[in-house]
């Protein structure tokens, strides 16, 4: 299961801003692995660089030279909607004959075929395949006098999820969507403002945490400070995820270091589903805390039975199957010695379409595991996101189609228990209706739109959601 984006802004005169932006993005890395890239402007002009692969990858000493001014926004790109294609990767640049801005977008807009089409009839143009782009044109189209206004009339036209980065020639702008589906947070550094995916940006580059930003807040940053302007927010919808996976463990959203709170649904796990066991491990990396809090609330002893490669990166370099089995291998190595005879409690993130995970048990059979319990710290996923997650239609998760009892079996475990939604409520220790749990549930906290869609869905099984948006 992927995330889409890692966004990052800096408003600081006198700092290197393209400097600080590059070692932002290099912590929100975990978000997205395809393409990279930096926007900086001075005032007099805006300046750009953007490439395919990993930030290191992306960025010279020299390219990063180039990059002038006090403002900056970078982005690290997972490809939700368009393609996975250099002329899609982020910062996008947009310009009328009168002005330009640059955008980062984190999310998926669910709306955005028509309103493409909509922009396309009245004579905008497009040079990528990526709903961000519609976004900045929907901006750029709007009739009201002022970027926060026209930000503000996109905002009530956009379906969807995204959290925004903004700069102009003078300003840097954060946007989050009114359900706040995906993070975005405000710190200082020096005598400027930064905004980040996520807190752990900040903490790299030195800068200080002030606050989230909140569901349908646009924050402005300009020479005189920032201001803020509020777009009405009826639903809350925080992508769960984001506590289970996606955000780094010393991430803070809503308030809630991520370690402890993987650690307690792993405590939870335990006392829903407790097992005898000789050893307990985490797939790592995103799953150690959680195993750490298996290990802890049970007494059974904690042991790393696999080892991670860190320098392979997730396994959708290529996302055809041939590499997806080569994947498991590239990434972990069992630890025999350790784990030879003993019965396994093995707690993982999440199950999606069940490929990876029989792979991981049979690694770690073939490795001497004389048992393997599968411990998983969300619930049964059952129903596709819509919201900028690239997991599988419903036709391709294996919970949709399958018993536990039989994901069991095709997974090759001897026990297998998922973490109730009420327990995972419980591990984040914050309230219900702020978070969306679509993909267990099938609620969608879009009511109408997405109502609809999910009845095509259901109606077609051999479509994937893409192809029904389309
Ligand atoms: S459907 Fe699931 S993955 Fe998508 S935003 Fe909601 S909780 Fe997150």
């Amino acid at each position: 299961m992927h995330e889409s984006c890692g966004i990052f802004g800096i408003y600081a005169p006198g700092v290197d801003v393209s400097r600080l932006t590059f070692f932002a993005l290099y912590a929100l890395q975990h978000r997205g692995q395809e393409s990279a890239g930096i926007a900086t402007t001075d005032g007099k002009r805006i300046y750009l660089h953007t490439a395919m692969g990993l930030v290191a990858q992306a960025f010279t000493e020299d390219e990063l030279g180039h990059l002038h001014g006090h403002i900056a926004i970078g982005h690290s790109r997972y490809s939700t909607t368009g393609s996975s294609h250099p002329n899609n990767a982020q910062p996008l640049l947009v310009e009328t004959d009168s002005e330009s801005i640059a955008l980062g977008h984190n999310g998926n807009i669910v709306n955005a075929e028509f309103l493409r089409d909509e922009l396309f009839q009245q004579g905008y143009s497009f040079s990528t395949t990526t709903d961000s782009e519609v976004i900045a044109n929907l901006v750029l189209s709007s009739a009201e006098r002022g970027l926060v206004r026209r930000i503000r009339h996109a905002m009530r036209r956009l379906r969807g999820a995204y959290s925004l980065v903004v700069m102009t020639k003078d300003k840097l702008i954060g946007v989050r969507d009114p359900m706040g589906v995906r993070p975005l947070c405000l710190g200082t550094i020096d005598s400027g403002w930064v905004i980040a995916s996520e807190s752990c940006a900040l903490d790299h580059i030195g800068a200080q945490f002030v606050r989230e930003v909140e569901p349908g807040e646009i924050v402005v940053i300009t020479k005189n400070g920032v201001k803020s302007f509020t777009e009405q927010s009826n639903a809350k919808a925080l992508c769960i995820f984001e506590y289970i996976y996606f955000a780094r463990p010393d991430s803070v959203i809503q308030g809630r270091l991520l370690y402890p709170a993987r650690q307690s649904m792993g405590a939870i796990l335990h006392r829903e589903h407790p097992v005898e066991a000789d050893l307990v491990m985490g797939v790592p990396d995103s799953a150690t805390a959680a195993g750490i809090g298996y290990s802890h609330a049970s007494g059974i002893p904690y042991c790393e039975g696999l080892l991670k490669n860190r320098y392979v990166h997730r396994t959708f370099i290529e996302p055809d199957q041939r590499l997806r089995d080569l994947g498991v291998a590239l990434k972990f190595n069992p630890l025999s010695e350790m784990i030879t005879g003993k019965r396994m409690v093995v707690v993982d993130d999440s199950i999606v379409r069940g490929t990876t995970t029989p792979r991981v048990v049979s690694m770690l059979k073939r490795a001497g595991a004389r048992e393997v319990h599968l411990r998983i710290c969300a619930p049964p996923i059952r129903y596709p996101c819509f919201f900028g997650v690239d997991m599988a239609s419903k036709w391709e998760l294996i919970a949709a189609q399958k018993t536990i009892p039989e994901i069991r079996d095709v997974l090759g475990a001897d026990s297998l228990g998922y973490l109730s939604i009420e327990g995972l409520i419980e591990a984040v220790a914050l309230p219900k209706e702020i978070f969306c749990l679509a993909c267990f549930t099938g609620d969608y906290p879009i009511p109408v739109q997405l109502e609809m869609d999910k009845l095509a869905l259901e109606a077609l099984p051999a479509r994937g959601l893409s192809e029904i948006e389309r």
